[in-house]
């Protein structure tokens, strides 16, 4: 253990969202005594709102970010090892579209305009098909399989497509449940020796001879101090904030916050493939097969320029993307099939080098600053996909500052509940099936999917379905409850129904409340 004595640490990590998380338990995996504090519920942040791939993104190769591209390639095969039961692979269906625009301000499109002028801002087929041979090749494949061409007449991904549309490129990528995957990330932290804050948030940090002393207040308004050699600012959207307002660092660095949208709709297609549109405007949108029964389809982005304004979906943003989607689609969708939406902000370093939203490195940059004369490193960026690589570049500078060597280990070691392989998963849910077979076929799925190898513990003392206590509906009952309280830091319905599960797509509001007062009164009686 890494405990510290007298709330004194090594290292202070500001933001449980994916980085903060990751950087935790890699830091304390290293024999760092560590601490982090989240202001919410774990990944409340971005952390829960992106589109949930581990993917190089093909699209940022037009802005020739291949060394971005290149590592979260190889990260997603890295990642499906060490969490085979929240992460999947998933294949790409992207139909060949002729009259395709290419952003006229991307490297590629000044590249193709000053080569054949005649090919002006359009996206020709030989360049998607180019693409994607450099997207195989640069990633590494070992489970992941390469990219073909299919004929849209001869397949069933071609039947929820209109008619016009003939060819289709198909590739890889992977599925990951982000808000899970951060919170494995805390749970392994706080099991390897770091002290975790949930709920508290940071309100200053300041430096007395050479050591950050920092100010924290809970949820129910309780102060409480601490110290720490190094701190770590990985507030996401909220970077700048603790730059200027807590901490009082001098920074040049900006961040770019740009809004993200996604709609959520009935499930639009009955395979499980996933669509990747290319738009009049040159941007893509993804379909994606959701939680079995739903489609999810985004994004957007919108420049934000206020932090404390709650990200929130527009009705413009809905209106685009059912246009964008509608342009693909035989039968079309209308705002009356939205279910749910939702909005993150992506925290993105601002390199003064386009004015346009979309053209925003996704790469990640960490900043060491030392001006008030105890280290910080500010971190911007970053995608789900890169955290892990995120978090050993964070500790290679802290091994400089705190002239030590050790060595990184993240790469090899599961997250809790995915000691197991990809092959292991569907084993694991036969058994559980087994086990309890009282529950139906998605909920075994999906408990399967939500603790991995963790289930035959949570669910060891369980004979029958009176064991499991009272049911609040879909398959959810208190002895789950009772457990995700217990360590998940489960406070609320919301964090219970959005950020551990996506129950809240199918729980009735009456049946949400029942399950907020039953949490309630167990928080109480504890
Ligand atoms: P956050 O998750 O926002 O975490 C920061 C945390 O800091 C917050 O929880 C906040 O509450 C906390 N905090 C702030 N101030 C304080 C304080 N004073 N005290 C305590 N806590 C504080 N990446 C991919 O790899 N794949 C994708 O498919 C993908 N899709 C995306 C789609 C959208 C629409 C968006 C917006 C992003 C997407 N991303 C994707 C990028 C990815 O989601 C983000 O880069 C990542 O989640 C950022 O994580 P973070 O930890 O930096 O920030």
């Amino acid at each position: 253990m890494n405990c510290s004595k007298n709330n004194k640490y090594d290292i202070f990590i500001i933001g449980g969202g994916i980085n903060g998380a990751g950087i935790a338990r890699d830091a304390a995996g290293r024999g760092y005594a560590v601490a982090l504090a989240e202001m919410n519920d774990f990944a409340s942040g971005t952390s829960s709102a992106s589109t949930k791939l581990f993917h190089g993104g093909l699209r940022y190769l037009e802005f020739f970010e291949f060394r971005l591209v290149r590592e979260a390639l190889i990260e997603r095969e890295v990642l499906l090892k060490v969490t085979p039961h929240i992460s999947w692979p998933m294949r790409f269906v992207l139909p060949v579209n002729p009259e395709m625009q290419v952003e006229s301000y991307t490297p590629i499109s000044l590249v193709l305009a000053r080569l054949m002028p005649w090919m002006k801002e359009r996206r020709p087929t030989w360049l998607i098909r180019l693409g994607l041979y450099v997207y195989d090749f640069l990633g590494k494949r070992n489970i992941l399989p390469g990219t073909v061409t299919v004929d849209l007449k001869n397949n069933e991904v071609g039947k929820p497509l209109q008619e016009k549309y003939k060819i289709a490129f198909e590739y890889s990528d992977c599925w990951v449940e982000d808000s899970r995957l951060t919170l494995l990330n805390v749970i392994d932290a706080q099991q390897r020796g770091a002290t975790i804050y949930s709920r508290t948030k940071v309100m200053s940090a300041i430096q007395e001879k050479g050591v950050w002393k920092i100010q924290l207040k809970s949820e129910e308004g309780k102060n409480s101090f601490c110290s720490s050699k190094i701190l770590i600012n990985a507030a996401g959207p909220w970077v700048v904030d603790v730059i200027q307002n807590l901490a009082h660092l001098e920074s040049h660095d900006k961040v770019r916050l740009i809004k993200g949208s996604h709609i959520v709709t009935k499930k639009l297609f009955e395979h499980e493939k996933c669509y990747i549109f290319q738009g009049e405007d040159g941007r893509v949108l993804f379909a994606i097969p959701y939680e079995e029964d739903y489609t999810l389809i985004g994004t957007t982005e919108v420049e934000h320029s206020n932090i404390y304004t709650y990200p929130e979906c527009s009705n413009a943003e809905i209106d685009y993307i059912i246009a964008f989607v509608n342009s693909y689609l035989a039968n079309k969708i209308s705002k009356s099939d939205v279910i749910w939406t939702y909005s993150g902000v992506r925290p993105l370093y601002d390199d003064g080098a386009s004015s346009v939203a979309a053209a925003a490195t996704r790469d990640y940059a960490v900043k060491v600053n030392s001006s008030a004369g105890a280290p910080a490193l500010n971190i911007f960026g970053g995608k789900i996909t890169t955290y892990r690589r995120l978090a050993e570049r964070v500790m290679s500078e802290i091994d400089q500052i705190m002239r030590k060597k050790t060595d990184p280990w993240t790469a090899g070691v599961a997250l809790p509940g995915g000691d197991t392989s990809i092959e292991g998963v569907t084993e694991l849910r036969q058994s559980l099936a087994l086990q309890l077979p009282f529950l139906d076929k998605f909920t075994i799925r999906r408990l399967i999917r939500q603790y991995g190898t963790q289930c035959a513990f949570i669910f060891r003392n369980i004979n029958s379905i009176d064991d499991l206590g009272e049911h609040f509906g879909h398959g959810l009952f208190a002895h789950e409850i009772d457990w995700a309280i217990a360590n998940e830091w489960v406070q609320t319905a919301e964090d219970f129904l959005w950020r551990r599960t996506k129950l809240g797509l199918r729980l009735t509001k009456s049946q949400a409340s029942v399950l907020e007062e039953y949490i309630t009164n167990f928080l109480d009686y504890k």
